[in-house]
């Protein structure tokens, strides 16, 4: 199956298939590969589990570059470490990056490409289900800075993304409940019949069925990619794809990035359900029917129940603040909806000393 998405900066094909990466034999991709050399960047997980498949992958690949796992590679440090080493392979313009890893190797991978020679072209593997379904569609690249997650970057998008549900196999159980917590994410956004869809083959998506991942992927895709290409920057549209998203990261925020994202995002869907049933935006049924489908992700995390002053002080450094404003975006009836609460002392910093060390 193939997707196609339409920026400001040009089009991209996003293709999904079983095996259409870890088969080696797909002439598509092969075909793609060849078209110019590649610079390979992963983490040191992905690259010991796949060590075969990427001294196979392709004759265009003349370096490979691992970094070490998990979100604190996604710093300025680790970009320099980067864009030194694909100078010193003698990666060119008429070269490309190619991202293999979860949503921390896109992120990086699209930074460098965007910088390096003032831009070169980049392709995206996503291995994480997380990175299959949000993060390597949409075009947002960038790194961690100590103030804050994600404060560098810049959108760039890239010029493919090869999505192979064979990739999620090897995903430890956590991460991949992580991602599903996205999944749930655009039922909430998307309405009844992606949610109806969702419960109905639960149990093959808990399996990790290829056969049911690779509609799901399609679907959640189908959903972002409609949304980025009307509204690519984040001036309105877009703004959707943060349901749970306000209290999710509050959440990520106090308990000290301990914890995955998804089993953050989780608990922010619940919550911020509860308010748009406290707000009679939805009908006790709808808030049920759509609680239910939360519901069904594995409690990952035991979390305290934090005062509503609590959670709002972990708000105040949101980059989706406004005017000293929180913005929540909520499910209203069929669609959704933003609202904006008034709190004091927004501006304050976006992150104490204590929360960057976590990160
Ligand atoms: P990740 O990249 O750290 O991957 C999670 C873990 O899984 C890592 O340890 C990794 O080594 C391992 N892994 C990856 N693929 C594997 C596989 N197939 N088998 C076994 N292990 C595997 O984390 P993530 O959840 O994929 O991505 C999180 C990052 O994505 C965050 O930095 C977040 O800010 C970013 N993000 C970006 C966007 C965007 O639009 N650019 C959207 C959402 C999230
Ligand atoms: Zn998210």
């Amino acid at each position: 199956e193939t997707i196609q998405v339409t920026t400001g900066t040009g089009s991209y094909d996003i293709h999904i298939g079983e095996g259409c990466v870890t088969s080696l034999l797909n002439d598509e991709m092969q075909g793609f590969l060849q078209q110019r050399r590649w610079a390979v960047i992963t983490d040191e997980k992905v690259g010991a589990c796949y060590s075969q498949l990427i001294s196979h992958l392709s004759t265009a690949v003349v370096t490979v570059i691992t970094l070490p796992a998990g979100e604190s590679s996604k710093t300025m440090e680790q970009a320099a470490i980067v864009l030194e080493a694909l100078a010193a392979a003698g990666i060119t313009r008429e070269d490309g990056l190619m991202a293999l890893g979860g949503g921390v190797v896109g992120d990086i991978t699209g930074f460098c490409a965007a910088i390096y020679m003032r831009g070169i072209s980049w392709l995206q593997i996503p291995t994480t289900l997380l990175a299959q379904v949000d993060s390597s569609v949409g075009g947002k690249t960038g790194v961690n800075l100590r103030a804050g997650k994600n404060l560098a970057g810049s959108f760039y998008p890239p010029s493919g993304v090869w999505i192979d549900p064979l990739f999620l196999k090897t995903l430890p159980e956590a991460e991949f409940w992580s991602g599903c917590s996205e999944v749930v994410k655009y039922g909430l956004i998307e309405g009844p019949s992606l949610r109806e869809w969702l419960v109905f083959h639960w149990e093959k998506i808990a399996a990790r069925d290829p056969r049911v991942m690779t509609t799901l992927i399609a679907k959640c895709l189908q959903s972002k990619a409609a949304i980025v290409t009307a509204d690519e920057r984040e001036a309105g549209l877009r703004k959707v794809l943060n349901v749970g998203h306000t209290a999710g990261h509050a959440i990520e925020k106090l308990m000290a990035y301990r914890i995955t994202h998804g089993a953050a995002l989780r608990e922010g869907m619940l919550l911020e359900l509860k308010m748009a049933r406290e707000l009679r935006w939805l009908l006790p049924e709808q808030y049920n029917e759509m609680k239910v489908l939360v519901e069904r992700l594995p409690v990952l995390a035991t979390i305290p129940e934090w005062m509503p002053d609590e959670l709002v002080a972990a708000m105040k450094g949101d980059k989706k603040n406004r005017h000293q404003q929180i913005s929540f975006m909520l499910p209203r009836g069929q669609g959704n909806e933003e609202i904006r609460f008034i709190a004091e002392g927004i501006e304050e910093k976006l992150m104490t000393p204590e929360e960057t060390t976590a990160l």
